[in-house]
């Protein structure tokens, strides 16, 4: 079968697989619609993760099952599902402690287009099914329902971290689609100001409409002294969406004691993070730094996706670009990398 992976760091192409072997618990999967992600770019072309040869890329999608194990219980062929991009191994004692991304060793829930291959290909497989898998809610549309897989659980799993309150000042430093996830969990949460970190309009506007009440544009001046100087005091809680090694040092300089910042950023480059020591209170500041891949799993994107079927949020603002046909998986992906002013996520219909 065809599928599109990461050749070697810096490469990526079409290549031939096996079909993929479906054990008792598992899933065999065809995609109906995909998307690619930032991450797949930091993987690829940062060699974020180190080097992989011939892996199939890719880890946000929706798709139908084709065939199930024979100790699945509660899914079938023909069922439409959302797959999420991390998926535990539910019975490990790391999921069983809460940390389900954790499962068998650090990030290693995070299975697709890291130790195996991922979605970008005809048929993929999915590892304990029933745990993992959820289905595609009446009426909505596959393309946005990939926004389920993992841009709506982790720009919320950065409030979760971020630990946000009714009446919090908050600021949200990136907000491509994920950072805009946070500013709508954000404002689902209670937020009562909000700040929102990016440049391009076309996120902005966006951002606005998921519930940002101030645009600050770091390209325009020190983000630390704009927010400083608008708020008038440090904020109670930053989710960290973009940005890079230093950004660590922004949002330490911008929270305030007591507050917590939640890390979902992907750090693709660089040795260490930078935490100011006088601005970490000399090591006694309360200033609390969370950083966590998201958890998955079939339950939450229940949850999550019933927001969507009952008004409370919609992901087809997230989804800028609208392709047809497998082939176009590189064109899309190449638009993750670039990142064109109008682009906030691209996803790729299997029709
Ligand atoms: P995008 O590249 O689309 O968005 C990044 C955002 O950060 C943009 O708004 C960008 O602004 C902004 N930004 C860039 N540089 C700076 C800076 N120096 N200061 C402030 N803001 C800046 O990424 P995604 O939303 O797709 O993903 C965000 C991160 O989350 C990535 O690192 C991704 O790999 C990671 N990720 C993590 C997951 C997890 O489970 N923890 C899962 C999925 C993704 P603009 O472009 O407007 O100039
Ligand atoms: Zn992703």
């Amino acid at each position: 079968m065809k599928a599109y992976a990461m050749l070697k760091i810096g490469s990526t192409g079409w290549i031939e697989k096996d079909y993929p072997t479906c054990g008792p618990l598992d899933a065999i999967v065809k995609p109906i619609a995909l998307a690619p992600c930032t991450s797949d770019v930091h993987t690829v072309w940062a060699g974020a993760i180190g080097d992989r040869h011939n892996l199939t890329l890719g880890h946000e999608g929706v798709g139908e099952v084709v065939e199930v194990g024979s100790l699945v219980q509660d899914f079938k062929p023909g069922d439409k599902v959302i797959v999420p991009a991390i998926t535990p191994d539910w019975n490990s004692l790391e999921a069983q402690a809460g940390y389900s991304m954790h499962s068998h060793g650090m990030l290693a829930g995070w299975k697709y287009s890291n130790i195996k291959d991922g979605m970008f290909s005809e048929f993929f497989h999915v590892n304990d099914a029933d745990g993992n898998l959820a289905l595609i809610p009446d009426g909505i549309d596959p393309g946005d329902a990939t926004m389920f897989s993992d841009m709506v659980p982790t720009g919320f799993h950065g409030v979760e971290l971020a630990d946000v309150h009714f009446g919090d000042v908050v600021a949200v430093i990136g907000i491509g689609p994920v950072g805009l996830m946070a500013v709508a969990g954000a404002a689902l949460r209670g937020a009562s100001r909000l700040f929102a970190v990016g440049s391009r309009p076309a996120c902005s506007k966006v951002a606005v409409e998921y519930g940002a009440t101030d645009i600050i544009n770091y390209r325009e001046g020190d983000i630390v002294e704009q927010i400083l100087k608008k708020n008038g005091k440090p904020v109670d809680r930053v989710i960290i969406a973009g940005g890079d090694n230093d950004t660590f040092a922004q949002a330490i300089r911008i929270l305030k004691p007591g507050g917590s910042i939640g890390n979902v950023n992907y750090l693709g480059e660089g040795e260490f993070i930078k935490i100011p020591r006088v601005d970490w209170g000399v090591g006694m500041g309360h200033k609390a730094i969370n950083g966590g891949l998201m958890p998955g799993g079939r339950l939450r994107m229940e949850k999550l996706s019933a927001m969507m079927v009952h008004g409370r949020l919609d992901t087809s603002k997230l989804v800028t670009h609208r392709f047809h046909g497998f082939d176009k998986i590189e064109e899309a992906l190449n638009m993750m990398r670039n990142k064109q002013p109008d682009l906030i996520k691209p996803v790729v219909y299997l029709d």
